[in-house]
Formats: structure tokens, C-alpha cells, sequence
């Protein structure tokens, strides 16, 4: 088993609550471990909030999911792109993860998966990939926009770590309406991969790059 640890660790998120859905007890696992972790955020999705609720929830939202994992405030990173229009700003995406790239210089990067559905999703996967080319560099899955998804990295969770990512993914109340948004969701997800490793919870994420 190879651990990550006394490392620098950037979680890249299309969206606010992505990084919770796909490694969010990964994440709590690695603060816990004596990692430093960062988490970039590109769009708070002002533009499709629901009308209940005040343009800027999300970014209300995901400061305390970030707080109830651990992440240090100042290692949340924050931008203001557009939802749905991040294939028109590929390059000004690129400069700003090249940005964070040189700020933060992680050596484990997370991005979603090359093969998610979601054109926003994909350009983070691609401009992240790009980027972090030389890097350790996992993919994590959101199964409900994977068409495909290669099982071969498991990162075990603990209840306890379980817990923190069911409570930060929680805090998003203006996302609550969503099916994957439940603890009995999140709970059978995280069990499902767990038995696939003999173990009682997991995360799941593709490797695309790795070095030991
Ligand atoms: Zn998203």
C-alpha cells in the first residue's frame, strides 16, 4: 500500500462541490495524514442557482464544506468563470491553473476524469492534464457523468473520514434537490467501492500518472 504523505496535494473542481463529491473523504484522509491540501474551485455557478436562494450560495457553501474537511481558508482557491462556458476560456483556464501550478507547486493533483460528460468537467480534466503532466496525477469519478470509469486506484476511507465528506457535502443546502446529494447516496457509493478493495469505504479514482 503506498501512502501520501508530508506532501503538497491541489484538488482541481470545475465546481464548487465537485471536489467534496469526488474526494472529499480522500481529502479529509490526507489533511488528516499531515498533507497540505488545496482545493480550486473555477465557477460558483451564480448563473443557475435557484431562484430561492441568493446568487453567491455556492461560494457561502463551499467555504464551510472547506472548513468542515479541514482545508485551510487560505488554501481555497476561488475563480469566477462562467458555467457551461469553460470550452470557450481553454486557454485563460490553462493560465490560471498554470498560475496555481506555480504558487502552490504540488506533487499529487486531482482532476476530474478526461472521460466526464460535462464540457466543463472536461476542459478541467484536459487543461489539468496538460499542466500536470510530470506531476502524480489522479481522476476522480462523479458516476453520474463517467459514460466510462477504470477502477484502479482506491484511496480507504474511514467512518470518521466518511462522515466529514457526507457532512461538507451536506452544507451545500441550495444542492440538496440532486439524487447524488444524499447520505444514503454517498454512503452506498463509498461502500460499493470499499468491497471491490475488502474494505468498508473507499474513493475510487483513475491513475494517470504515477511515480513511487
Ligand atoms: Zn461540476
Amino acid at each position: 500500500m503506498i501512502e501520501i504523505k508530508n506532501t503538497r496535494v491541489l484538488v482541481l473542481a470545475p465546481h464548487t462541490d465537485d471536489a467534496e463529491l469526488g474526494c472529499g473523504g480522500t481529502i479529509a484522509k490526507l489533511l488528516d495524514q499531515g498533507n497540505e491540501v488545496h482545493c480550486a474551485a473555477f465557477s460558483a455557478c451564480q448563473q443557475s442557482v435557484r431562484p430561492e436562494f441568493p446568487p453567491d450560495i455556492l461560494i457561502r457553501e463551499v467555504r464551510e464544506a472547506s472548513s468542515l474537511l479541514g482545508i485551510p481558508e487560505q488554501n481555497l482557491h476561488l475563480f469566477d468563470y462562467e458555467v457551461r462556458t469553460f470550452n470557450f476560456r481553454r486557454q485563460d483556464i490553462l493560465d490560471t491553473i498554470l498560475t496555481l501550478k506555480k504558487k502552490i507547486d504540488p506533487q499529487v493533483v486531482f482532476i476530474p476524469s478526461v472521460n466526464d460528460v460535462h464540457q466543463d468537467h472536461y476542459t478541467i480534466a484536459q487543461e489539468g492534464l496538460r499542466a500536470f503532466k510530470l506531476c502524480i496525477l489522479f481522476s476522480y469519478e462523479l458516476p453520474w457523468n463517467n459514460l466510462t470509469f477504470q477502477s484502479t486506484s482506491f484511496s480507504i476511507l474511514s467512518e470518521a473520514h466518511l462522515e466529514r465528506k457526507i457532512a461538507a457535502i451536506k452544507a451545500y443546502k441550495s444542492q440538496s434537490h440532486r439524487a447524488y446529494m444524499t447520505d444514503e447516496f454517498i454512503r452506498g457509493w463509498a461502500h460499493m467501492r470499499g468491497v471491490q478493495i475488502q474494505e468498508r469505504y473507499a474513493e475510487c479514482f483513475e491513475m494517470v500518472r504515477m511515480k513511487f
